[in-house]
Protein backbone atom coordinates (compact mmCIF):
# COMPACT_ATOMS: atom_id res chain seq x y z
CA UNK A 1 0.00 0.00 0.00
CA UNK A 2 1.35 3.47 -0.67
CA UNK A 3 1.74 6.29 2.20
CA UNK A 4 -0.90 8.53 2.48
CA UNK A 5 -0.36 11.31 0.47
CA UNK A 6 -1.70 13.56 3.29
CA UNK A 7 2.42 12.85 4.88
CA UNK A 8 0.44 11.79 8.06
CA UNK A 9 2.50 8.30 8.22
CA UNK A 10 -0.25 6.08 7.67
CA UNK A 11 -0.75 3.78 4.97
CA UNK A 12 -3.35 4.77 2.11
CA UNK A 13 -6.41 2.36 1.79
CA UNK A 14 -8.37 4.06 -1.30
CA UNK A 15 -7.75 6.73 -4.19
CA UNK A 16 -10.30 9.58 -4.09
CA UNK A 17 -12.23 9.67 -7.06
CA UNK A 18 -11.98 13.30 -7.06
CA UNK A 19 -8.33 14.11 -7.31
CA UNK A 20 -6.68 10.66 -7.47
CA UNK A 21 -5.08 11.42 -4.12
CA UNK A 22 -4.10 8.23 -2.28
CA UNK A 23 -5.61 8.67 1.45
CA UNK A 24 -5.99 6.93 4.66
CA UNK A 25 -8.96 6.53 5.92
CA UNK A 26 -8.92 9.26 8.74
CA UNK A 27 -7.25 11.78 6.02
CA UNK A 28 -10.04 10.81 3.61
CA UNK A 29 -12.84 12.00 5.95
CA UNK A 30 -11.20 14.93 6.76
CA UNK A 31 -10.62 16.29 3.31
CA UNK A 32 -13.89 15.31 2.41
CA UNK A 33 -15.95 17.30 5.23
CA UNK A 34 -12.94 20.41 4.78
CA UNK A 35 -14.49 20.66 0.90
CA UNK A 36 -18.09 21.31 2.39
CA UNK A 37 -17.36 23.40 5.17
CA UNK A 38 -15.61 25.30 2.80
CA UNK A 39 -18.53 25.31 0.27
CA UNK A 40 -20.81 25.98 3.06
CA UNK A 41 -18.41 28.75 4.06
CA UNK A 42 -18.08 30.39 0.84
CA UNK A 43 -21.15 30.43 -0.17
CA UNK A 44 -22.22 31.86 2.99
CA UNK A 45 -24.87 29.59 3.48
CA UNK A 46 -26.13 29.57 6.84
CA UNK A 47 -26.74 32.37 8.94
CA UNK A 48 -26.02 31.65 12.60
CA UNK A 49 -28.77 30.33 14.72
CA UNK A 50 -31.05 29.49 12.07
CA UNK A 51 -32.95 26.30 11.63
CA UNK A 52 -32.50 24.30 8.68
CA UNK A 53 -34.38 21.46 7.15
CA UNK A 54 -32.73 19.09 5.88
CA UNK A 55 -34.43 17.26 2.97
CA UNK A 56 -33.81 12.93 3.95
CA UNK A 57 -34.98 10.16 1.39
CA UNK A 58 -33.18 7.54 3.38
CA UNK A 59 -30.44 7.29 0.22
CA UNK A 60 -26.79 7.90 1.04
CA UNK A 61 -26.45 11.62 -0.22
CA UNK A 62 -29.14 13.12 2.10
CA UNK A 63 -28.11 10.76 4.78
CA UNK A 64 -24.27 11.93 4.34
CA UNK A 65 -25.45 15.55 4.09
CA UNK A 66 -27.49 15.21 7.64
CA UNK A 67 -24.09 13.26 9.22
CA UNK A 68 -21.67 15.82 8.09
CA UNK A 69 -24.04 18.81 9.04
CA UNK A 70 -24.16 17.69 12.15
CA UNK A 71 -20.99 17.46 12.50
CA UNK A 72 -19.92 20.34 11.21
CA UNK A 73 -21.82 22.57 13.09
CA UNK A 74 -20.48 20.75 16.06
CA UNK A 75 -17.42 21.11 15.25
CA UNK A 76 -17.03 24.69 13.76
CA UNK A 77 -20.09 26.10 15.74
CA UNK A 78 -22.44 27.19 12.81
CA UNK A 79 -25.32 27.41 15.67
CA UNK A 80 -27.77 25.28 13.59
CA UNK A 81 -30.68 23.69 14.47
CA UNK A 82 -31.01 20.86 12.45
CA UNK A 83 -34.14 19.05 11.42
CA UNK A 84 -35.00 16.08 9.03
CA UNK A 85 -37.81 16.63 6.46
CA UNK A 86 -39.19 13.36 4.74
CA UNK A 87 -41.33 12.80 1.46
CA UNK A 88 -43.85 9.55 1.86
CA UNK A 89 -44.78 9.73 -1.69
CA UNK A 90 -46.89 6.35 -1.13
CA UNK A 91 -44.75 4.54 -2.74
CA UNK A 92 -45.12 0.39 -1.68
CA UNK A 93 -41.90 -1.71 -1.70
CA UNK A 94 -39.87 2.05 -1.97
CA UNK A 95 -40.57 4.96 0.16
CA UNK A 96 -41.92 3.00 3.29
CA UNK A 97 -39.06 0.78 3.03
CA UNK A 98 -36.72 4.01 3.05
CA UNK A 99 -38.51 6.09 5.61
CA UNK A 100 -37.72 3.77 8.10
CA UNK A 101 -33.89 4.29 7.58
CA UNK A 102 -35.45 7.88 7.72
CA UNK A 103 -36.38 6.81 11.07
CA UNK A 104 -32.86 5.27 12.19
CA UNK A 105 -31.20 8.55 11.08
CA UNK A 106 -33.62 10.82 13.00
CA UNK A 107 -32.56 8.48 16.14
CA UNK A 108 -29.06 8.02 15.30
CA UNK A 109 -28.02 11.73 14.92
CA UNK A 110 -31.01 12.94 17.12
CA UNK A 111 -32.97 15.33 15.00
CA UNK A 112 -36.41 15.82 15.14
CA UNK A 113 -38.10 14.30 11.69
CA UNK A 114 -41.39 15.39 10.14
CA UNK A 115 -43.31 13.38 7.79
CA UNK A 116 -45.46 14.78 4.92
CA UNK A 117 -47.12 12.44 2.75
CA UNK A 118 -48.74 12.85 -0.81
CA UNK A 119 -51.89 11.33 0.60
CA UNK A 120 -52.49 14.10 3.05
CA UNK A 121 -51.59 16.75 0.76
CA UNK A 122 -52.68 15.93 -2.33
CA UNK A 123 -55.32 12.95 -1.72
CA UNK A 124 -52.91 10.55 -4.14
CA UNK A 125 -50.68 8.36 -3.12
CA UNK A 126 -47.88 7.94 -5.75
CA UNK A 127 -49.06 4.28 -6.61
CA UNK A 128 -52.85 5.44 -7.04
CA UNK A 129 -50.97 7.87 -9.60
CA UNK A 130 -49.20 5.52 -11.37
CA UNK A 131 -52.55 3.19 -11.72
CA UNK A 132 -53.92 6.27 -13.58
CA UNK A 133 -51.16 7.74 -15.69
CA UNK A 134 -49.18 4.60 -16.41
CA UNK A 135 -44.86 4.46 -16.01
CA UNK A 136 -44.57 7.48 -18.78
CA UNK A 137 -45.21 10.71 -17.00
CA UNK A 138 -45.43 9.50 -13.51
CA UNK A 139 -42.49 11.22 -12.01
CA UNK A 140 -43.43 14.62 -13.84
CA UNK A 141 -46.30 14.24 -10.97
CA UNK A 142 -43.76 13.06 -8.41
CA UNK A 143 -40.81 15.62 -9.18
CA UNK A 144 -43.44 18.84 -8.99
CA UNK A 145 -45.64 17.39 -6.13
CA UNK A 146 -42.24 16.43 -3.91
CA UNK A 147 -40.99 20.15 -4.86
CA UNK A 148 -44.08 21.41 -3.41
CA UNK A 149 -44.36 19.03 -0.62
CA UNK A 150 -40.96 20.54 0.55
CA UNK A 151 -41.79 23.94 0.27
CA UNK A 152 -44.92 23.01 2.59
CA UNK A 153 -43.22 21.04 5.12
CA UNK A 154 -40.23 23.69 5.46
CA UNK A 155 -43.00 26.14 5.85
CA UNK A 156 -44.97 24.39 8.54
CA UNK A 157 -41.52 23.15 10.21
CA UNK A 158 -40.80 27.15 9.81
CA UNK A 159 -37.34 26.63 9.20
CA UNK A 160 -35.20 29.05 7.65
CA UNK A 161 -33.07 26.53 5.20
CA UNK A 162 -33.96 23.58 3.45
CA UNK A 163 -31.19 21.81 2.62
CA UNK A 164 -31.02 19.17 0.12
CA UNK A 165 -28.80 16.58 -0.87
CA UNK A 166 -27.68 17.12 -4.95
CA UNK A 167 -24.36 16.46 -5.29
CA UNK A 168 -21.71 17.21 -8.38
CA UNK A 169 -22.98 14.63 -10.54
CA UNK A 170 -26.43 15.65 -10.31
CA UNK A 171 -25.99 18.99 -11.00
CA UNK A 172 -23.18 17.98 -13.55
CA UNK A 173 -25.96 15.63 -15.02
CA UNK A 174 -28.44 18.75 -15.42
CA UNK A 175 -26.09 20.90 -17.16
CA UNK A 176 -25.32 18.17 -19.72
CA UNK A 177 -29.62 17.67 -19.99
CA UNK A 178 -30.36 20.85 -20.19
CA UNK A 179 -27.72 21.90 -22.85
CA UNK A 180 -28.76 18.55 -24.68
CA UNK A 181 -32.30 19.96 -24.98
CA UNK A 182 -31.46 23.67 -25.57
CA UNK A 183 -33.09 24.65 -22.54
CA UNK A 184 -30.90 27.93 -21.87
CA UNK A 185 -33.17 29.67 -18.76
CA UNK A 186 -32.87 26.37 -17.16
CA UNK A 187 -29.23 26.13 -18.08
CA UNK A 188 -28.71 29.27 -16.93
CA UNK A 189 -29.83 28.91 -13.16
CA UNK A 190 -29.50 25.04 -12.51
CA UNK A 191 -25.92 25.54 -10.93
CA UNK A 192 -27.33 27.92 -8.19
CA UNK A 193 -25.85 26.88 -4.48
CA UNK A 194 -29.04 28.55 -3.02
CA UNK A 195 -32.55 28.95 -5.12
CA UNK A 196 -35.28 30.42 -3.72
CA UNK A 197 -39.03 28.51 -4.37
CA UNK A 198 -41.02 32.03 -3.27
CA UNK A 199 -41.83 31.09 -0.06
CA UNK A 200 -38.93 33.09 1.03
CA UNK A 201 -37.22 29.71 2.08
CA UNK A 202 -34.11 29.37 0.26
CA UNK A 203 -32.76 25.87 -1.03
CA UNK A 204 -29.49 25.06 -0.48
CA UNK A 205 -26.86 22.56 -2.10
CA UNK A 206 -23.94 22.27 0.20
CA UNK A 207 -22.72 18.67 -1.26
CA UNK A 208 -22.68 20.77 -5.37
CA UNK A 209 -19.12 19.96 -5.57
CA UNK A 210 -19.22 16.69 -3.79
CA UNK A 211 -18.52 13.63 -5.87
CA UNK A 212 -20.97 10.98 -6.00
CA UNK A 213 -18.28 8.19 -5.62
CA UNK A 214 -17.45 9.89 -2.62
CA UNK A 215 -20.19 10.24 -1.36
CA UNK A 216 -20.60 6.14 -1.03
CA UNK A 217 -17.05 6.17 -0.13
CA UNK A 218 -18.05 8.50 3.07
CA UNK A 219 -20.89 6.36 3.64
CA UNK A 220 -18.87 3.27 3.45
CA UNK A 221 -16.04 3.99 5.89
CA UNK A 222 -18.20 5.90 8.21
CA UNK A 223 -20.92 2.57 8.23
CA UNK A 224 -23.75 5.14 7.86
CA UNK A 225 -27.37 3.68 7.53
CA UNK A 226 -28.74 4.41 4.15
CA UNK A 227 -31.42 2.58 1.66
CA UNK A 228 -29.59 2.11 -1.29
CA UNK A 229 -32.65 0.45 -3.31
CA UNK A 230 -34.14 2.52 -6.82
CA UNK A 231 -37.82 3.44 -7.04
CA UNK A 232 -39.58 0.86 -8.44
CA UNK A 233 -41.38 3.67 -10.62
CA UNK A 234 -38.05 4.64 -11.73
CA UNK A 235 -37.92 5.39 -15.51
CA UNK A 236 -35.38 5.04 -18.16
CA UNK A 237 -35.86 9.28 -18.52
CA UNK A 238 -33.90 11.57 -20.28
CA UNK A 239 -31.63 12.06 -17.13
CA UNK A 240 -30.54 8.35 -17.39
CA UNK A 241 -28.63 9.33 -20.85
CA UNK A 242 -26.88 12.27 -19.18
CA UNK A 243 -26.63 9.91 -16.52
CA UNK A 244 -24.69 7.45 -18.65
CA UNK A 245 -22.48 10.01 -21.04
CA UNK A 246 -21.39 11.75 -18.22
CA UNK A 247 -20.15 8.41 -15.89
CA UNK A 248 -18.44 7.51 -19.00
CA UNK A 249 -16.89 10.76 -19.69
CA UNK A 250 -15.72 10.29 -15.47
CA UNK A 251 -13.36 7.23 -16.65
CA UNK A 252 -11.39 8.89 -19.44
CA UNK A 253 -11.22 11.91 -16.66
CA UNK A 254 -13.02 12.29 -13.54
CA UNK A 255 -12.13 16.40 -13.56
CA UNK A 256 -15.14 16.50 -16.30
CA UNK A 257 -17.41 16.71 -13.38
CA UNK A 258 -16.15 19.57 -11.93
CA UNK A 259 -15.19 21.15 -15.70
CA UNK A 260 -19.13 20.25 -16.60
CA UNK A 261 -20.11 22.50 -13.76
CA UNK A 262 -17.84 25.49 -13.96
CA UNK A 263 -19.13 25.64 -17.18
CA UNK A 264 -22.85 25.79 -15.96
CA UNK A 265 -21.61 28.33 -13.62
CA UNK A 266 -19.98 30.48 -16.09
CA UNK A 267 -23.45 31.08 -17.71
CA UNK A 268 -24.81 32.09 -14.57
CA UNK A 269 -25.10 35.79 -14.19
CA UNK A 270 -24.86 35.29 -10.28
CA UNK A 271 -25.99 32.60 -7.59
CA UNK A 272 -29.10 33.38 -6.93
CA UNK A 273 -30.34 35.22 -9.96
CA UNK A 274 -32.31 34.38 -13.00
CA UNK A 275 -35.33 32.55 -11.25
CA UNK A 276 -38.82 32.97 -13.01
CA UNK A 277 -40.94 35.65 -11.80
CA UNK A 278 -42.48 34.38 -8.35
CA UNK A 279 -45.88 34.70 -7.24
CA UNK A 280 -48.75 33.21 -4.90
CA UNK A 281 -50.69 30.28 -6.60
CA UNK A 282 -54.66 31.87 -6.68
CA UNK A 283 -55.60 28.10 -5.63
CA UNK A 284 -53.49 26.50 -3.14
CA UNK A 285 -51.79 29.87 -1.76
CA UNK A 286 -48.04 28.56 -2.34
CA UNK A 287 -44.98 29.66 -4.31
CA UNK A 288 -45.39 29.58 -8.25
CA UNK A 289 -44.27 31.32 -11.71
CA UNK A 290 -47.88 30.69 -12.82
CA UNK A 291 -51.34 31.88 -11.09
CA UNK A 292 -52.14 28.78 -11.06
CA UNK A 293 -49.27 26.24 -9.84
CA UNK A 294 -48.11 23.03 -11.86
CA UNK A 295 -49.10 21.11 -8.38
CA UNK A 296 -52.82 22.28 -8.69
CA UNK A 297 -53.02 21.90 -12.58
CA UNK A 298 -51.70 18.27 -12.39
CA UNK A 299 -53.75 17.99 -9.64
CA UNK A 300 -56.77 19.38 -11.77
CA UNK A 301 -55.96 16.77 -14.25
CA UNK A 302 -56.19 14.03 -11.85
CA UNK A 303 -59.09 14.93 -10.07
CA UNK A 304 -61.24 14.88 -13.63
CA UNK A 305 -60.15 11.52 -14.46
CA UNK A 306 -57.80 13.04 -17.41
CA UNK A 307 -54.40 12.85 -15.90
CA UNK A 308 -52.53 14.12 -18.84
CA UNK A 309 -54.02 17.40 -18.87
CA UNK A 310 -52.29 18.91 -16.45
CA UNK A 311 -48.74 17.24 -18.35
CA UNK A 312 -49.87 19.63 -21.21
CA UNK A 313 -48.81 23.65 -21.93
CA UNK A 314 -49.85 25.74 -18.53
CA UNK A 315 -51.67 28.17 -20.50
CA UNK A 316 -53.83 25.90 -23.33
CA UNK A 317 -54.41 23.77 -20.37
CA UNK A 318 -55.76 26.75 -18.23
CA UNK A 319 -57.89 27.25 -21.16
CA UNK A 320 -59.30 23.76 -21.61
CA UNK A 321 -60.00 23.88 -17.77
CA UNK A 322 -62.06 27.49 -17.88
CA UNK A 323 -64.45 25.89 -20.88
CA UNK A 324 -65.20 22.62 -19.04
CA UNK A 325 -66.24 25.09 -16.03
CA UNK A 326 -68.66 26.70 -18.04
CA UNK A 327 -70.02 22.95 -19.30
CA UNK A 328 -70.17 21.63 -15.67
CA UNK A 329 -71.48 24.67 -14.62
CA UNK A 330 -74.22 24.88 -17.44
CA UNK A 331 -75.03 21.48 -16.80
CA UNK A 332 -75.46 21.56 -13.25
CA UNK A 333 -72.50 19.83 -11.57
CA UNK A 334 -72.37 19.08 -8.50
CA UNK A 335 -68.90 20.46 -7.80
CA UNK A 336 -67.51 17.83 -6.07
CA UNK A 337 -63.69 17.58 -5.71
CA UNK A 338 -63.67 14.83 -7.55
CA UNK A 339 -64.72 15.03 -10.95
CA UNK A 340 -64.53 12.00 -12.42
CA UNK A 341 -66.68 10.67 -10.06
CA UNK A 342 -69.18 13.17 -9.04
CA UNK A 343 -71.85 11.17 -8.02
CA UNK A 344 -75.55 11.75 -9.40
CA UNK A 345 -74.84 15.27 -11.09
CA UNK A 346 -75.09 15.90 -14.91
CA UNK A 347 -71.16 15.30 -14.98
CA UNK A 348 -71.99 11.44 -14.53
CA UNK A 349 -73.14 11.51 -17.85
CA UNK A 350 -69.86 11.71 -18.97
CA UNK A 351 -70.56 13.88 -22.32
CA UNK A 352 -68.34 16.45 -20.83
CA UNK A 353 -65.56 14.00 -19.51
CA UNK A 354 -65.87 12.91 -22.87
CA UNK A 355 -65.27 16.33 -24.58
CA UNK A 356 -62.04 17.57 -22.30
CA UNK A 357 -61.03 13.77 -23.18
CA UNK A 358 -61.31 14.75 -27.03
CA UNK A 359 -59.93 18.25 -27.00
CA UNK A 360 -56.78 17.13 -24.41
CA UNK A 361 -56.40 14.09 -27.52
CA UNK A 362 -56.38 17.01 -30.19
CA UNK A 363 -53.98 19.14 -27.77
CA UNK A 364 -51.34 15.81 -28.57
CA UNK A 365 -50.34 15.95 -24.73
FE1 LIG B 1 -40.87 9.68 -7.80
FE2 LIG B 1 -40.00 8.98 -10.23
FE3 LIG B 1 -38.26 9.41 -8.25
FE4 LIG B 1 -39.84 7.28 -8.19
S1 LIG B 1 -38.24 7.70 -9.72
S2 LIG B 1 -39.42 8.65 -6.46
S3 LIG B 1 -41.74 8.07 -9.11
S4 LIG B 1 -39.60 10.94 -9.20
Amino acid sequence: MPACSANCGKNAILKRPKTGDALCKECFFEAFENEIHFTITRAKLFTPGSTVAVAASGGKDSTVLAYVLKLLNEKYGYNLKLVLLSIDEGITGYRDDSLETVKQNRDDYEMPLKIMSYKDLYGWTMDEIVAEVGRKNNCTFCGVFRRQALDRGAMLLKVNYLATGHNADDIAETVLMNILRGDLARLNRCTSIITDSGDGIPRVKPLKYTYEKEIVMYAYFRKLVYFSTECIFAPNAYRGHARVLLKDLEKVDPAVIMNIIQSGESLCVNETANMPTLMTCERCGYGSSQKICKACTLLEGLNRGLPRLGIGKSSKVKKLIEQDDLKRSAAGCCKSKNKSDCGNCACNKNEIKRDLSKAVEELKI
